[in-house]
């Protein structure tokens, strides 16, 4: 605990929603009520695993009045959470990064024992008819103001369409903070670092997300060598808790900053020989077919400064690949270790012995957080 820090024991309601057919253990959700129950007076914790599949018109109807029922049953003790977390774990489709919503009614052919089932086929949705039916039947007001976890595979991220539909959500429903990752293949479980380390700052002594970030991100090495993380902030909108002590003293000399605006950052891990610029060195090289052969190609004229172009060589046959630096990566640079100078704006620094060079490639992009004009809000 630091003097700045306090311990937050206010009403918190932590909301699982879990594809049926993914393991609900593979998430940090319940690591999260774990470590936040010593914290919390008994009934100042509600935490709710739901279980969806709207794959079908019926299942979607199932669905709403799964929802209403827990919406009743927070009404009735008057659950009046400052803090909503929400945890959506499910895939995302490859193509257009849609998300999975449910599955088709499973086939079955024969009869008695002679019965064969064929599972029901998934079914993907928009990302914003993805939300539209997840969070209905009420449990939408308690989007207000929430930190959203997207645990599905970084399609949804990657592909821009579904990316743009997915801040637009997150203006509509007045999400405060929002979580994705860039992976394709992703493991929520490589998350479970990077939670705890948020529940412990965040959570528990109330710290804002932005101001901690780095504590984050240091706790996180294995994630960071599976997958980006995107932060999206929005700032100034609604929240559901009162100042901390230290936003107040800062608000006091500070000039408060009116604008209502929305901060993407993405956090890209970045080392030298094993990650260039956050890229994955293949396993095999593409020409000889050897495993694991790649050696970095220091480039001599200019061994001390950062470049923005990184060279490998294949040890057998000497086939090279090459990396360049995003330019949206160029930014800031956060915890880098073996180099010695300011990380902010060229990106100039110096190298320091021979460690490898390791670090967070950050690249900020803010926009505004009205909400363009949409007939179907929800
Ligand atoms: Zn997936
Ligand atoms: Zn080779």
């Amino acid at each position: 605990m630091t003097s700045r820090s306090q311990i937050c024991s206010d009403p918190i309601l932590v909301l699982h929603f879990v594809l049926r057919t993914v393991d609900p253990f593979g998430s940090p959700a319940a690591v999260m009520r774990d470590i936040l129950q010593p914290y919390k007076p008994k009934d100042h914790l509600q935490y709710h695993e739901i279980i969806f599949d709207f794959g079908t018109g019926e299942k979607v109807e199932k669905h709403v009045k799964m929802m209403q029922a827990l919406v009743k049953q927070l009404d009735k003790v008057g659950f009046d959470p400052e803090r909503v977390e929400v945890i959506v774990y499910s895939h995302s489709e490859t193509a257009r990064g849609d998300i999975w919503g449910g599955f088709e009614p499973d086939n079955s052919v024969g009869r008695g024992k002679h019965k064969v089932i064929t599972p029901g086929l998934p079914v993907a949705y928009t990302v914003d008819d993805f939300f539209k039916v997840l969070f209905s039947g009420g449990i939408e007001k308690y989007m207000k103001g929430s930190t959203l976890w997207m645990l599905v595979c970084g399609h949804m991220v990657r592909e821009s369409n579904a990316f743009d539909t997915f801040k637009d959500c997150i203006k509509r429903y007045e999400i405060e903070h929002s979580f994705a990752f860039s992976a394709e293949m992703f493991h929520a479980c490589l998350t479970t670092s990077f939670v705890n380390a948020y529940v412990e700052r965040v959570l528990v002594e109330g710290f804002e997300v932005q101001d901690v970030i780095q504590d984050l991100l240091i706790v996180s090495p294995r994630l960071a060598m599976h997958a980006a993380i995107i932060h999206i902030h929005v700032t100034n909108g609604f929240r559901r808790r009162l100042p901390t002590i230290v936003e107040y003293t800062q608000g006091l000399t500070r000039t408060p900053d009116a604008k209502h605006s929305m901060v993407v950052s993405t956090y890209t891990f970045s080392h030298e020989n094993l990650r260039p610029f956050g890229n994955t060195l293949p396993y095999q090289c593409p020409k000889c077919k050897c495993v694991r052969t790649w050696d970095h190609i220091v480039i001599a004229s200019k061994p001390f400064v950062l470049s923005d172009e990184s060279k490998f060589a294949c040890r057998k046959c000497k086939h090279t690949i090459t990396y360049k630096r995003q330019h949206h990566q160029a930014q800031v640079i956060l915890h880098f270790q073996g180099y010695r100078g300011t990380s902010n704006g060229s990106g100039k620094l110096v190298r320091k012995g021979n460690t490898a060079a390791t670090g967070w490639l950050v690249s900020v992009t803010t926009e505004s957080a009205a909400v363009a004009l949409c007939p179907t809000v929800p």
